[in-house]
Order: structure tokens, then C-alpha cells, then sequence
């Protein structure tokens, strides 16, 4: 079956907020094997608005909407599609309650406009606003299903897996089920490359990689008429798939790669320090992002001038002088000076050139050092990172993040061998 997304608010449409609806309901609804071919966004404007609904329903069998449930007077979303299927609205008592129930608990009047969002096509299926004033509905007619639904992210979520997901399922020829690997430590290019001969013989389940935030993810995905059958179908894919990128597959679904390492610093009872220059605190932000980490996380130092890497990490002035605070050198003084003066087993080190200024021809923007201090021994790697600021400082950390889960994951197989 064909579906496809309307949404309706013209801050949508002029750029004001982003449209994470469709980005939400195009994923939930690819998963549930529904396809995709069109969306669109409209303005609060009738005559528009009809013309997008009647081109939706006329090209798909299921068209969601979202948005224009509101009270006010260009909220026109189920005027436009009872009038498209030439329905009355009726009142609906109970609705009518909810919302009149939801205002109690908030302390606010409500007020005469609110009764609209009582108001139904009839016939529909009504769903109930668990978490807003406007319910959404259903209607089935004419072999076509329309979903509409309210504007509010925090509202559409829960309204559509609790009700709508359930309700589609009937129209579900096949279940759909995914497994993402994650990847790190290897480019896009080169990960699809090892796997070219999986990707070329696809059929089900296929396999699709996606790059972002300096990660590769492969989404396998099998269609079943059980999930444990599609499941079965995903099991040798992903063994096949992890044999050949081997270390590199960190996690799945929605692990993170701080999650990941947190978890093995944990688990071996591995202290860590951070002393961070270009990445301004960013990797002590990763670590901290993984609740826990309090257990085995001791302290971040951000040591941005020479005076602070040396008072704070007891780097050598010569150091600096000799080989300047882009170095390796440094990097590995920074690495050792933390860990030591936090009494820790790892201490991490990052100095670099972030850009878009300080760069010189002999060390250009993007040049980084990081530097590890791990079982009585420093180490560092230079790395070279195209890109603007962000996009070097946010990849500095993935790869020191990387490098510490390497590195813990070794030591640990040495110690049970
Ligand atoms: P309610 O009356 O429950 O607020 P509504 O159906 O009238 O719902 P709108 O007024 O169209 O909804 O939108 C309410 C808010 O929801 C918007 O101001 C916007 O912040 C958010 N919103 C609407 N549509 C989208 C969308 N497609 N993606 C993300 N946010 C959205």
C-alpha cells in the first residue's frame, strides 16, 4: 500500500521549525512496509490545503496529516477532509470531556474555541490526545484511509505508536524488521567496499549504508510473515557483515559509541581522565552523556593556553618551546600529566588546530594530535581532519572515543589470556 504525508502550518513551510513529523512518520511507516512515494507541506491557507488532500488521496491509499487540529479558526484539517468525503462533523462527548479534563489539570480555563477540537467527521475512529488537547481520527472510506493527526511532535509520537500502528497493522502485508550495525574507524567508501558483493546479491533482507556524525551505519532489513522469521533471515547477513568489518562494528540500533565505552570502562573498572585543548570539553560531553560513567570518569581538564597545560598537567615548558602545543610531544605530556595528577588508568589528551584561522603551512588546519595513556604507557596518533571547526572537533572525539574502546577491548583480552 501507498502512503503518504501532509503537513499543515505555514511556520513549516517557511522554515521556522523543521519538519520532524514527516522525518518520524516516512520512518515508522517505511518500517511497516507501507511506501513512501510522496510528502508535502502546506499553509494554513483552505483553498491549498484541498488541493494538496485531494492530489494525496488521489495518488496513495493511506494519507497522513498532521497539524491544523487546533482551536482557532485556521485550524482546517478535518473541515477539509469531511468536506472531501461530504461528512457532517459531530460533536463527541466524550472527547469533549478529555479535553475539558485536560485544562482541569493544567489549571487553565478553557475556552469556547476548544469545543471544536470536539467536533469529528462521522464515522471516524476517534483517537485520543494522551498528551494535548486535539484528539486525531481515522477515517475509512472509499478504500482509502486518512489519518489525521495533531502538529506537536510530543503529541504525534505517542498518538501514532499507540493507536495508528496498532490500526495499520490489518494493512500490513509483510512485518518489517531492522537491524542497524554501527561502525566506526572506517570510511563509508571502504566499509561498502568490503561488502560489495553482499550489497550487489541483495534481496531479502537488503542492506543499506548510511554515513553521519563520522559513523557508518548498515540498516539490514527482512520482510517476514512473522518477526521471528525475519529475524532468522537478518541472522547470517549480519554475521557475515561483522566478520568482514570485524572491530569496527561497535554496536547496533541505537547504541552510542559513548555507551559503548563507558560500558567496557565500567565492566573492566578502568578509571579515565580527559585534558582536551581543541576539543574545548567535548569528549568529557561524550563520556558524560552515557549515565553512569560517574563510576569510572574522574575529571575533564579543558588546558586551552601553554600556562594551563603546564600548571594543570605539568607539561614541560621545553616541550612547548621545542615542538609548539600542537605536537605530539605535548599531546602525550597532556595524556600522562592528567592521568597521573587524577590518579587514573587512562588519561586522553587532544591539542590541535580547530580552525578556520592558525593554521601555518607546516601545521595546517585539521592537524590533531591525541594522545593515550593507558597501562603505564603513552601513546599518541596525528591525525589530519578536513573540514570546518565543528566538523574537526566533533571527529577528533569520535576517533579518541574509538581509540579508547580499542585499546580497553585489548587490554582486556591480554589480562584473560
Ligand atoms: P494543537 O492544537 O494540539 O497544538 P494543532 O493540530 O493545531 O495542534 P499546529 O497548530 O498545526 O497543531 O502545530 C502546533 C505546533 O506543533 C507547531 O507550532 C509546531 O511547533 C509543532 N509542529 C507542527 N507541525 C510540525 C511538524 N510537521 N514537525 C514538527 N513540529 C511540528
Amino acid at each position: 500500500m501507498k502512503a503518504e504525508i501532509l503537513c499543515v502550518g505555514t511556520e513549516i513551510l517557511l522554515g521556522d521549525i523543521l519538519n520532524t513529523n514527516t522525518q518520524f512518520l516516512s520512518k515508522e511507516l517505511a518500517n511497516m512496509g507501507f511506501s513512501i512515494y510522496h510528502q508535502a507541506v502546506v499553509g494554513d491557507n483552505v483553498e491549498r490545503l484541498k488541493n494538496e488532500f485531494k492530489l494525496a488521496i488521489e495518488r496513495a491509499d493511506i494519507v497522513i496529516t498532521t497539524g491544523g487540529l487546533g482551536p482557532t479558526k485556521d485550524d482546517l484539517t478535518k473541515e477539509t477532509a469531511a468536506e472531501y468525503f461530504g461528512k457532517k462533523l459531530i460533536f463527541d462527548e466524550d472527547s469533549y470531556t478529555s479535553i475539558v479534563e485536560y485544562f482541569d489539570k493544567l489549571g487553565v480555563k478553557i475556552s469556547e474555541n476548544n469545543k471544536k477540537q470536539a467536533y469529528f467527521p462521522e464515522g471516524c475512529t476517534i483517537l485520543k490526545n494522551d498528551y494535548g488537547t486535539a484528539p486525531g481520527c481515522i477515517i475509512n472510506e472509499d478504500n482509502k484511509i486518512v489519518i489525521l493527526l495533531p502538529g506537536p511532535p510530543r503529541e504525534v509520537l505517542p498518538m501514532f505508536k499507540n493507536y495508528v500502528v496498532p490500526y495499520l497493522k490489518k494493512y500490513q502485508e509483510a512485518v518489517f524488521v531492522s537491524k542497524v550495525l554501527r561502525v566506526v574507524g572506517i570510511g563509508e567508501g571502504n566499509a561498502a567496499e568490503k561488502l560489495q558483493d553482499i550489497m550487489d546479491r541483495q534481496t531479502n533482507p537488503t542492506i543499506a549504508p548510511y554515513a553521519k556524525d563520522n559513523e557508518v551505519t548498515f540498516r539490514i532489513t527482512a520482510s517476514a510473515k512473522t518477526e521471528k522469521e525475519a529475524l532468522d533471515l537478518i541472522e547470517p547477513m549480519e554475521k557475515e557483515v561483522r566478520e568482514r568489518l570485524g572491530d569496527n562494528v561497535y554496536g547496533t540500533d541505537d547504541t552510542s559509541l559513548e555507551e559503548v565505552v563507558g560500558k567496557l570502562l565500567i565492566e573492566n573498572n578502568i578509571t579515565i581522565a580527559t585534558a582536551e585543548s581543541c576539543t574545548g570539553g567535548l569528549l568529557a560531553g561524550r563520556l558524560v552523556n552515557y549515565p553512569g560513567i560517574s563510576e569510572v570518569f574522574m575529571q575533564g581538564a579543558v588546558t586551552y593556553s601553554n600556562d594551563a597545560k603546564i600548571e594543570r598537567l605539568g607539561v614541560k615548558k621545553e616541550t612547548l618551546d621545542k615542538f609548539g602545543a600542537v605536537s605530539s610531544e605535548t599531546a602525550a605530556e597532556m595524556a600522562e600529566g592528567i592521568a597521573k595528577t587524577s590518579n587514573t588508568n587512562i588519561g586522553v589528551s587532544t591539542t590541535g588546530i580547530a580552525g578556520p584561522g592558525g593554521g601555518t603551512e607546516e601545521k595546517p588546519v585539521g592537524l590533531v594530535y591525541v594522545g593515550l595513556y593507558i597501562n603505564g604507557k603513552v601513546k599518541t596518533k596525528k591525525l589530519n581532519i578536513p573540514g570546518d571547526r565543528q566538523k574537526v572537533r566533533n571527529r577528533v572525539v569520535t576517533i579518541a572515543l574509538d581509540w579508547i574502546r580499542r585499546e580497553t577491548m585489548r587490554s582486556n583480552n591480554a589480562s584473560s589470556h
